[in-house]
């Protein structure tokens, strides 16, 4: 059971109606509950594309151009979100909903196959995982028709990830996000798009998911990923309400583990949230979306207006340009929620608007429970300090008492016991993810060529 008035929002990237989605923005977060959708209709052609339910709603909006004067000081900062708000009312309304990268430097890895895929056998014991860093070869030829379909995981943005299946006896399992050209009309979706993938398929990290390779034709764009079958931690999350100090500590690791390796890339995550992070077969935690990721040079910095109100950094609602320490923050905002069941700054009784004003008074006005413990509630003041420069570093906050015990080389190594083991009977269990019904309707055609490099 859900806890009352925290449930999983819609969470439409690029809502195709954007009167819809402005009015949405602007219900508070009771009102916005839509829970009942996803078992109302099937179809993906009501107001928004999908019947997915996501807890937060994702802004981002362009903001490159406004500029960074100011200084300090909560009432200007008070000022500057406003301003910021108006923006991104603004830029939605005129259809520009997305901010662009221009700049990104992505190098691709030339080993891109060299990852994790799991194998699963047919009995109902958990699924084994099995290496495939041999450089499955056969991926390269692989043809969209070769692939069976198996059930729908979830839905994002422009469509649904769907279970596939591949290789000898069907025996590989792959998750496939289809886009649906035809709602991709907007330059900055479609550059964002573009940016995901370059960077996905630049990573090659047991705590990211691996992106395969991609597809496109008339109707869609793929990625063909790794699956995930363990489904989403926010998932398990609500059914254990809250998480202890060690199981807590185990997914926060897991965190740090890949924002580490996308760090020493240059690349900021941007979007760190519960339903994000997704468990493999073996309970180990792994990144996804990609969406507001970004490559940043030595000392470059962004001021683009992206994430979701929960989690973003008081940096980016203030305008002042953000760099990879705006997911410093977000590490505490996830390790509170981790620990509680909901997060620090909530739209439980509150406006968006509201969440991020709290957000710029920092943790003072936050309630910690007694039953944190006070080293979490030590380095989650630190993490979430306004002021990004006083924020510890990754490796610093690896040495907080917190984490004193953790075994790094044991999660490294993928020996240290992972706080649940999710049950997957076999290639084809879809069922750590919500029901969804078979996409019956096609997207019209669209020969656009913005996407030759997907
Ligand atoms: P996205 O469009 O990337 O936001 O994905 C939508 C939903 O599909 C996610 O919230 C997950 O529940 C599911 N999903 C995405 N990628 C994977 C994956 N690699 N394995 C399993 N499920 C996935």
């Amino acid at each position: 059971m859900e806890e009352p008035g925290y449930h999983k929002y819609f969470h439409p990237i690029y809502p195709p109606n954007l009167e819809d989605w402005i009015e949405f923005m602007e219900e508070d977060g009771e009102e916005r509950r839509r829970g009942d959708i996803s078992s109302e209709s099937s179809s993906e052609s009501g107001s928004f594309p999908g019947e997915r339910f996501s807890r937060c709603v994702l802004i981002q909006s362009i903001s490159e151009d406004v500029s960074n004067s100011v200084e300090s000081g909560l009432e200007d900062n008070i000022k500057s979100f406003e301003d910021n708000m108006k923006a991104v009312k603004d830029n939605l309304k005129t259809e520009q909903t997305c901010g662009t990268d221009n700049n990104d430097n992505n190098d691709y890895i030339t080993d891109k196959y060299s990852c994790d895929n799991q194998q699963y056998s047919n009995s109902d014991s958990p699924a084994p995982v099995i290496k495939c860093a041999d450089n499955p070869s056969w991926l390269d030829t692989l043809r969209l028709d070769q692939l069976s379909w198996v059930g729908t995981l979830g839905i994002g943005g422009f469509g649904r990830v769907e279970l596939v299946t591949a290789g000898e006896n069907n025996n590989m399992a792959f998750a496939l996000k289809k886009m649906k050209k035809n709602e991709i009309t907007d330059e900055k979706q479609q550059q964002h798009i573009l940016n995901e993938k370059k960077i996905m398929s630049s990573c090659s990290n047991p705590f990211i998911v691996k992106l395969y390779r991609t597809f496109r034709d008339s109707r869609y764009l793929y990625m063909l990923m790794e699956p995930c079958l363990g489904g989403e931690l926010w998932t398990i999350l609500r059914n254990k309400k809250r998480f202890d100090d060690e199981s807590s500590r185990f997914y926060t690791a897991c965190v740090i583990k890949a924002f580490d390796y996308l760090h020493d890339k240059g690349i900021v995550y941007r979007d760190l949230k519960p339903e994000n992070l997704l468990l493999d077969s073996s309970g180990y935690i792994k990144l996804t979306d990609f969406g507001f990721s970004k490559r940043l040079e030595p000392g470059e910095k962004s001021w683009t207006f992206c994430g979701t109100p929960e989690y973003v950094a008081p940096e980016i609602i203030t305008n002042k340009s953000h760099d990879n320490r705006a997911d410093i923050w977000s590490v505490g905002i996830l390790m509170y929620e981790l620990l509680n069941g909901v997060p620090p700054f909530s739209k439980k009784n509150s406006s968006s608007d509201q969440v991020y004003s709290d957000i710029l008074q920092g943790m003072k006005s936050v309630n910690f429970p007694s039953y944190m413990s006070a080293t979490a509630v030590e380095l989650i003041r630190q993490l979430c300090r306004l002021s990004p420069s006083q924020r510890p570093s990754l490796s610093v906050t690896r040495r907080y008492m917190w984490f004193a015990g953790m075994d790094w080389e044991g999660l490294e190594n993928r020996t240290l016991t992972p706080p649940y083991l999710p049950t997957i009977a076999g290639v084809k269990d879809t069922s750590n993810f919500d029901n969804y019904q078979e996409e019956t309707q096609q997207p019209e055609e669209n020969f656009a060529d913005w996407d030759i490099d997907f």
